[in-house]
């Protein structure tokens, strides 16, 4: 990230612009083919790194394109979002020298030069007949529908929205994945065949869970968090206060940027990556000063180092140790944030002037989703779906992967690999029923 590009066109440019031929081929040559390595443990999806790189190197793309979507038919999409500084590339034994190899860079060189070729790396195999219906096409109902088409399965991908793609269309940061990539890879996905979407249709609501049970021989759910946690302070009902997940859904399906009204200041409540998402593109947008208040210290914040430096390098604060205690307005409208700020064993209270307020303090499962879980016999805790090491949810006969279940980490690369255990659980369970 040599040079940071101002004002709202730098929402539509790409974070990590990608490697061309020559700066591929050279980074290839970077890696030392480990026996054993780091960096395919570190891998969520399990993608045999090593490999693909040698297949970069021996100038082959769509072969390293292949290694790659054979374990994570997202690829392209991590290869934008993933925070590899955490993952793979942190593992990276090149890392010592304080220079890893550029695994997802050259993942996306590999998966970019696929995608433009047109073809698919899957061959669906033939038809079984059997259905099963998967509930959200996030990445983590995409990847499982992916993986059970690939074994002849039918599947019926049903989700509230619109348009398919969960947080990928609706959540990550514009300037991780322009281009509408996030579309051409749902089609993308969808070429393998078998799979058909119902959108505007929300479980739960249109269509009973029941329903879903009589009609299909499994079903895995795969809703991720839609509901948001509420700050329950005095003032936080006035006008310019918002919950940070609608602002950034908001951003992402503008069209015209110059027509998003973010305000002067801003402040962001919150220490994950939507805070950082948010304030980052806040600036982008045009706010004049932009902070994040995290009530932790620096090392506590689950946005990473990277995500912090990169929020820093926008010109937004970050400061560390407090926690707000009320929003101050004036005819109904925000004006400021009173805050408590706590240091060195000693408080301080102070007030910020602020005329935005944007609260991102994490999120947890749809209520309503959650209690019909519930009655059907699902085994929930923390907000979450309960489930075993194949996705299976505890004690009831329905499977469940991504952000709405336990076990994985709140991010894409972790729903993918949740969705794609799952539906080789639900194969065998499936092909079992045959014998
Ligand atoms: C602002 C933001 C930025 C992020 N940035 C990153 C990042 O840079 N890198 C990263 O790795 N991760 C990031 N994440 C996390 C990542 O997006 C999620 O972990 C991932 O999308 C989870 O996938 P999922 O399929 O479980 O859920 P989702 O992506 O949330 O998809 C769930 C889908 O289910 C649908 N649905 C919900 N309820 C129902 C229902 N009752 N009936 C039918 N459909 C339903 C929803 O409409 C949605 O399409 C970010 C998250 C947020 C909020
Ligand atoms: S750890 Fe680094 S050097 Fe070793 S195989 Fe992985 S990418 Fe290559």
């Amino acid at each position: 990230m040599d040079s940071i590009q101002k004002g709202s066109s730098a929402l539509q440019v790409d974070l990590h612009p990608p490697l061309d031929r020559r700066d591929a081929l050279v980074e290839s040559e970077r890696c030392f083919f480990c026996h054993d390595a780091p960096c395919l443990t570190a891998c969520p999806t399990d993608i045999d790194i090593p490999l693909f790189i040698r297949q970069i190197r021996s100038d082959n793309p769509q072969s390293a394109a292949r290694t790659i979507f054979s374990e994570n038919i997202l690829g392209g999409m991590c290869a934008r979002v993933c925070p590899t500084e955490t993952l793979c590339e942190q593992a990276c034994v090149r890392q010592d020298e304080g220079a890893p190899v550029r695994i997802g860079l050259l993942q996306r060189y590999a998966t970019d030069h696929f995608m433009e070729s047109g073809e698919h790396p899957v061959e669906r195999s033939e038809d079984t007949g059997k259905k099963v219906a998967v509930v959200g096409a996030g990445p983590a109902g995409m990847s499982c529908a992916h993986r059970l088409a690939s074994h002849g399965h039918q599947v019926t991908l049903f989700d509230a929205k619109e348009k398919p793609g969960g947080l990928n269309e609706f959540g990550i940061a514009s300037y991780k994945s322009p281009q509408n990539f996030a579309q051409r890879e749902v089609e993308f996905v969808l070429d393998i065949g078998g799979i058909y979407l119902q959108l505007g249709v929300r479980v739960g609501a249109d269509i009973s869970i029941q329903k879903l049970s009589d009609e299909y021989q499994a079903v895995f759910f795969a809703a991720g968090l839609g509901d948001v946690n509420a700050l329950s302070i005095p003032g936080i009902e006035l006008k310019g206060v918002r919950d940070a997940v609608a602002f950034i859904e908001e951003l992402r399906q503008c069209e015209d940027y110059e027509k998003m009204k973010v305000g002067e200041r801003v402040a962001v409540i919150g220490g994950g990556m939507t805070a950082i998402d948010a304030a980052v593109q806040a600036k982008m947008l045009g706010a004049r000063e932009v902070t994040v208040l995290y009530r932790g210290g620096q090392e506590k914040m689950k946005a990473s180092v990277f995500e912090q430096e990169l929020a820093q390098k926008h010109g937004v604060k970050l400061s560390f140790g407090v926690s707000p205690e009320a929003v101050v307005g004036d005819s109904g409208k925000v004006m400021g944030i009173q805050i408590k700020r706590d240091m060195d064993g000693k408080s301080e209270r102070e007030e910020l002037v602020v005329d935005s307020l944007l609260v991102a303090i994490g999120q947890r499962l749809h209520s309503e989703l959650g209690e019909q879980l519930k009655q059907q016999g699902l085994d929930l805790s923390a907000g979450k779906i309960n489930i075993d090491s194949d996705g299976r949810c505890v004690g009831s006969h329905f499977w469940a992967g991504g952000d709405c279940a336990n076990g994985g980490e709140d991010l894409t690369v972790t729903a993918v690999q949740q969705g794609k255990v799952a539906a080789e659980s639900i194969h065998a369970a499936l092909t079992a029923q045959e014998s």
